[in-house]
């Protein structure tokens, strides 16, 4: 198989959420394990609507997701293909002019569905004399433009849910362009899928009825037709759809929260799949063994809980080159800085709780002395330097013999001293980085 090509084409009309990450990342992880092309394409045809500020902020949502698009596209900047496009369709008789009013259309479906049948727009704007057509001009209607379906099944095999159909009979022919001149979503994308040599295309299971429609667009075009993969819709844990609403949900609202961005990625993709939740340490591990038939055709329960533990473990698994830079926007750089996350990614639940453990190593810190004479055997017994990983064990042995102290008793009073903190990351780690000249003030009470 040639290279895939790739697209995601969100509309640029709000920020992006964790819904949204889900069509992203199973595109860019897909173009990633075949070695292929992810084309951003903003669906930007509702200028009403859409804003250059929310097409910054998806593309800043995807950046942080570890998405970098091979290319980016605008609809506002290819309205010429679509023109040519509804000028050939309308060559072919496809594109037929339609007069309706959204009022009296409304009316003929309540009609329609009283007596029990399907709301399907009945092609009135076929049948209408030149003298119709003259008076609705006359009156200042402006036409609006319909695509007339072959009404016969269209099939295809769907990479996710398998073999599909469709009878197109029992769909209303699609509206693609307004009576404002304006396109809607469905002609574009065929259009930009075409132009663009996209092979797959990757969505939500809601547009599985417009993949019908598509079809025959693409057809009519002549046109290769990609292949498609329409992946199960997320909800909330209460099993609501995700809106543009959820804000709390948003990819840049996690992560202005602390998220993990592979948290968040592995939530997006392996939610709702046979394969576990767990955690990554990169896209490329997300992407291995990664397969759109996993992905079951259920709607998908996301469970804000779950991400944040997942968040957690992500951050407990990274590698230290995974983080070096982020350390280094915290001021955490030269020798220690490698130590110093071994030793304390293991507590962390949020990536920037590093400050503070950076601090403890780093900084002055007030100790909290609890047991003054306890602690002043634990000074005399500071083993000598050079210290390592085996120096907190070999100290604390050493005073678990001389004072017959054991579990909280003897280590409690050290971690409030060294750290002045009722928690935290393992002793055995930080008290190297912290060393002794520190270790020893800190214990006899004083300031270091
Ligand atoms: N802009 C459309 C949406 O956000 C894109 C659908 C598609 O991928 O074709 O639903």
């Amino acid at each position: 198989m040639a290279s895939p090509v790739v697209r995601f084409a969100p509309s640029p009309t709000g920020r992006i959420h964790i819904g949204n990450a889900r069509p992203a990342l199973l595109n860019a992880l897909f173009a990633r394990a075949a070695g292929g092309r992810f084309v951003l394409r903003f669906d930007d045809t509702d200028v009403e609507r859409s804003r250059a500020e929310y097409a910054e902020s998806i593309e800043a949502d995807l950046h942080w997701l570890g998405v970098r698009p091979d290319l980016v596209v605008r609809q506002s900047d290819r309205f010429a293909l679509y023109a040519a496009a509804a000028d050939r369709l309308r060559g072919q008789g496809r594109l037929y002019p339609a007069y309706e009013t959204a009022d009296e259309l409304d009316r003929r479906r309540k009609r329609l569905q009283a007596r029990g049948l399907p709301p399907v727009y009945d092609r009135a704007a076929l049948k209408l004399t030149p003298e119709q057509v003259a008076a609705f001009e006359a009156e200042g209607r402006r036409r609006h433009w319909r695509f007339r379906l072959d009404h016969r099944t269209v099939a295809w095999d769907d990479l996710v849910r398998g073999p599909c159909t469709v009878d197109c009979a029992s769909l209303s022919d699609p509206v693609l362009v307004r009576a404002d001149g304006s396109y809607l979503y469905t002609l574009p994308s065929v259009v930009d899928d075409a132009d663009l040599g996209i092979t797959h295309v990757i969505r939500g299971e809601d547009h599985v009825t417009n993949a019908a429609v598509q079809i025959q667009i693409f057809e009519a075009l002549g046109a290769a037709v990609p292949a498609f993969a329409h992946h199960n819709l997320l909800t909330t844990a209460a099993g609501e759809g995700l809106s543009k609403r959820s804000g709390a949900l948003a990819i840049g609202a996690l992560r202005d929260e602390g998220v993990e961005a592979l948290a968040v990625a592995a939530m997006a993709v392996l939610t709702g799949s046979s394969a576990a939740v767990r955690p990554v340490a990169s896209l490329d591990a997300l992407a291995e063994g990664f397969d759109l038939r996993h992905l079951s055709r259920a709607p998908a329960r996301f469970d804000e809980a779950e991400l944040r533990a997942l968040s957690a473990k992500v951050l407990h698994g990274l590698p230290f080159d995974a983080v070096a830079s982020r350390l280094a926007l915290f001021g955490i750089v030269g020798a220690k800085a490698e130590p110093f996350w071994a030793a304390v990614r293991g507590n962390l639940s949020r990536f920037a709780e590093v400050a503070e453990w950076w601090s403890v190593v780093e900084d002055v810190v007030e100790p909290a002395v609890e047991d003054e004479a306890f602690l002043d055997r634990a000074a005399a017994l500071l083993p000598p330097e050079p210290w390592g990983a085996d120096t907190w064990g070999a100290w604390t042995a050493a005073l678990k013999a001389e004072t017959g102290r054991k579990g909280r008793a003897l280590f409690h009073p050290l971690r409030l001293a060294l750290t002045a903190r009722d928690a935290g990351p393992d002793l055995k780690g930080l008290l190297p980085l912290i060393g002794r000249a520190r270790a020893s003030d800190r214990i006899r009470g004083t300031p270091a």
